[in-house]
């Protein structure tokens, strides 16, 4: 859309962002967009599923300890402070390596969500072993922390056909991880008519803090950071322009990532510019979940694509 198509707006520049709603969907009264503030606790997780031997790696493990020794508690001075409540995805083996961390996210008044157990990928997963990580990820947040979490984001946001199914036979209320829409939508859980559905949540690999910032030698990342300066501008610039869509900004960040000096600090103006924002709503994933649960939205079905035969 040009600049001059833009302005001036025949229906003001209040009302021009309905114009991009999906059918049926709307904020509550006096909300335009809404800004959900996640952090994926990995730890160790991330890397011991692909890499067992970094186990005995002190220096591996030393960097993905800086979450929840370091980065926790300073985000979650970051979020007292600036009086936001925000969503925390755990994995169950970072529940039951560090129960304190989890536990003082939780005495804090944050969401607890679910992020697989050691941080599975679905990617060649069969249903019967996706349902096991689930199933162990709840019994870890449950006996670490009494958490029976809503939410689940898959580890690498790899979810696969078959979960949202599982997702609703386990009683999970919202996905966070597709990456398809600006808005929250119904996620049907197969095409059969009346088919259960759970609210999805999306998410995008742009408004991650692992691709910018993160490097491990021979592990993960290309060696080139990023400056936080030119990393809160880039998510300022899509903040802005998902309230102009009256979507739903998703944030992803990683303690061991983000809950470094320079990167919270510059994560906390991120926050108090988004709390500036009029009509912007700063919530829990559960919080916006249970909105869109309140609307009448068509279910969206997603199917595999079909093969073309081979020429
Ligand atoms: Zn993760």
């Amino acid at each position: 859309m040009s600049a001059t198509s833009r302005s001036p707006s025949p229906v003001g520049p209040s009302e021009a962002w309905r114009s991009a709603m999906p059918p049926g969907f709307r904020w509550p009264d006096g909300v335009r967009a809404a800004a959900c503030f996640s952090f994926d606790i990995d730890a160790e997780s991330a890397i011991l599923i692909d890499h067992p031997e970094a186990s005995e790696h002190l220096d591996v493990m030393s960097h993905q300890a800086y979450g929840p020794r370091t980065g926790v508690p300073r985000l979650l001075r970051l979020l007292d402070r600036q009086g936001v409540r925000a969503t925390f995805f755990v994995p169950g083996y970072t529940a039951e390596r560090w129960p304190e961390m989890v536990r003082s996210v939780r005495d804090a008044g944050h969401e607890i969500a679910h992020h697989g157990y050691l941080h599975e990928g679905s990617r060649g997963a069969d249903p019967d072993e996706e349902e096991r990580h689930l199933l162990r990820g709840l019994e870890a947040l449950d006996a670490v922390a009494g958490v029976r979490p809503v939410g689940y984001r898959a580890p690498n946001w790899e979810l696969s056909y078959a979960l949202p199914a599982l997702l609703a036979k386990h009683g999970f209320r919202y996905d966070s991880g597709l990456m398809d829409a600006d808005h929250p939508y119904r996620l049907a859980v197969s095409a059969e008519p009346g088919a259960a559905s759970v609210v999805e949540l999306p998410a995008h690999w742009s408004l991650d803090d692992w691709e910018p910032y993160n490097y491990l030698p021979g592990i993960t990342g290309s060696g080139v950071i990023a400056s936080p300066a030119d990393v809160i501008a880039r998510w300022t610039l899509e903040l802005d322009a998902l309230v102009d869509e009256g979507g739903l900004f998703m944030l992803t960040n990683h303690p061991f990532v983000s809950g470094r000096a320079s990167r919270a600090a510059g994560l906390e103006r991120l926050v108090t510019h988004a709390k500036s924002v009029d009509g912007l709503w700063v919530a829990t994933c559960g919080e916006v979940a249970a909105w869109v649960e309140t609307l009448d939205l068509p279910p969206t079905v997603h199917t595999p694509p079909i093969l073309p035969d081979a020429p």
